[in-house]
């Protein structure tokens, strides 16, 4: 039996499921997950020494690739003056300049611990701005795993939600109204039966989180006209694409500025990082000068805040156009290997991130990727993975590319995908 068999046994009747995050238990794929012992640049190592050309890259914090150099220096030079100190540092300070200077929407920014942190502090600050309770999300957009976001929509378009799991009172989703996404029509329509009670539309501007798909033309400034009707607030969940669409985010690429932005994963190069920020009078109704609470024992925390700003300041100095043009390359040829066996395949990318559906039809919402087949991506998963490539154990995921990956990594990838069977 391997270390990762006899290890993910024990996990089992210590940790539910074995695992921290019910994705990393590789159920949607029919396999056992790989226990991690380390990694470096492009690569993950598992406990039973095998390697693995890495497109998952922690769900997309690791942009510069794993263990940058630069990042563990800050992160070791931070903690030999202490983990924690429960009071302001020099590093959240210089943190959030870059994060204000870098995104174009941010005026001001408060640190938090994670994207689910983010997201849920960003929507009560929106009702506490507003004095209004509805919030319109979008099937298939994922926004961490706070109670208010885990509504299932209605049919059609239906306005009031139902719990999205067990332990979700109705109560707490009755005002989450959740739509199609790109879908203007359905959110005017939304905002004509219950406008002036609606605080916030929140949208991964590009999402990640049902594959990749990326927003129809005028959408984005849709959603802003309708809010600014209304006076709702704007809010880009950009957890995922910040930092990576570009410096700036999508905001920066789309051209389209929201009220508020909530920003994880990459911010904190691999530590547990959250961020959300915006508009100086939005932001500063937060306490302690505004009356909205939210608060945080680790947050800012020293460690954290070094590695960020390493991080932020090292991709800074890269190239992203190479990159994206690169990650196409890769996603393109990876997709005509497998149309040569016979397979559909529709592909979306964008910057250093792309997903495959298994569809005849454009995916440009959660209908449309559901139209996927999954047996094809978990043929694709096991295979790749039994040859030293590692993929998303969930075929609703973005693959994600990094400044690490490199010529031998895409030739290996390619040689892997040609011995593809179905
Ligand atoms: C991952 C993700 C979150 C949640 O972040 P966590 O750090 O896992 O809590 C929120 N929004 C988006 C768009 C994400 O991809």
């Amino acid at each position: 039996m391997s270390l990762s068999s006899t290890l993910y046994a024990k996990a089992q009747s210590i940790i539910p499921g074995g695992v921290n995050s019910p994705i990393r238990a590789c159920k949607a794929v029919e396999s056992e997950p790989l226990f991690i012992a380390s990694a470096m640049g492009s690569k993950l190592y598992d406990v039973d020494g095998r390697q693995y050309v890495d497109y998952v890259m922690s769900w997309g914090p690791m942009l510069l690739g794993h263990a940058n150099p630069r990042v563990h220096e800050a992160a070791k030079a931070a903690l030999d003056a202490g983990a924690s100190f429960g009071a302001p540092c020099p590093a959240e300070v210089d943190l959030a300049q870059k994060i204000v200077d870098l995104m174009p929407s941010i005026e001001m920014v408060r640190m938090v611990n994670s994207g689910t942190e983010a997201t849920m502090s960003a929507l009560r600050l929106a009702r506490g701005f507003t004095g209004r309770d509805y919030v319109i999300k979008f099937d298939g957009c994922y926004h961490g795993h706070a109670d208010a976001f885990l509504a299932a929509a209605g049919s059609g378009v239906e306005v009031q939600a139902a719990p999205g799991t067990p332990g979700v009172p109705a109560a707490t989703v009755a005002h989450t109204i959740v739509l199609p996404y790109n879908n203007l029509d359905a959110v005017k329509e939304a905002f004509r039966q219950k406008g002036k009670d609606i605080a916030a539309i929140i949208v991964e501007p590009a999402p990640g989180n049902m594959g990749l798909v990326l927003p129809g033309p005028g959408y984005l400034e849709g959603l802003r006209a309708v809010c600014d009707e209304y006076g709702a607030l704007l809010i880009f969940d950009e957890v995922i694409t910040g930092f990576r669409w570009s410096l700036g985010g999508a905001q920066a690429r789309y051209g389209v500025r929201p009220d508020l932005t909530t920003l994880g994963k990459i911010i904190g190069a691999g530590f547990p990082v959250g961020a959300y920020g915006g508009r100086r009078d939005v932001m500063e109704k937060l306490s302690p000068c505004g009356p909205v609470f939210q608060a945080g024992t680790l947050s800012g925390n020293p460690v954290a805040m070094a590695a960020g700003l390493a991080n932020l300041r090292e991709l800074e100095q890269r190239d992203y156009a190479a990159l994206e043009k690169r990650t196409g390359e890769l996603a393109r040829e990876f997709a005509d290997i497998v149309r040569s066996k016979g397979v559909p395949v529709q592909l979306n990318h964008v910057a250093s991130a792309f997903t495959m559906y298994f569809t005849e039809q454009p995916v440009n919402d959660m209908a449309a990727a559901r139209t996927s087949n999954g047996k094809i991506y978990t043929a694709i998963y096991k295979q790749m993975r039994e040859q030293g490539v590692y993929l998303a154990s969930l075929a609703y995921e973005c693959t994600f590319t990094s400044f690490a990956h490199s010529e031998a990594d895409y030739e290996l990838t390619l040689n892997a995908a040609r011995n593809l069977k179905f």
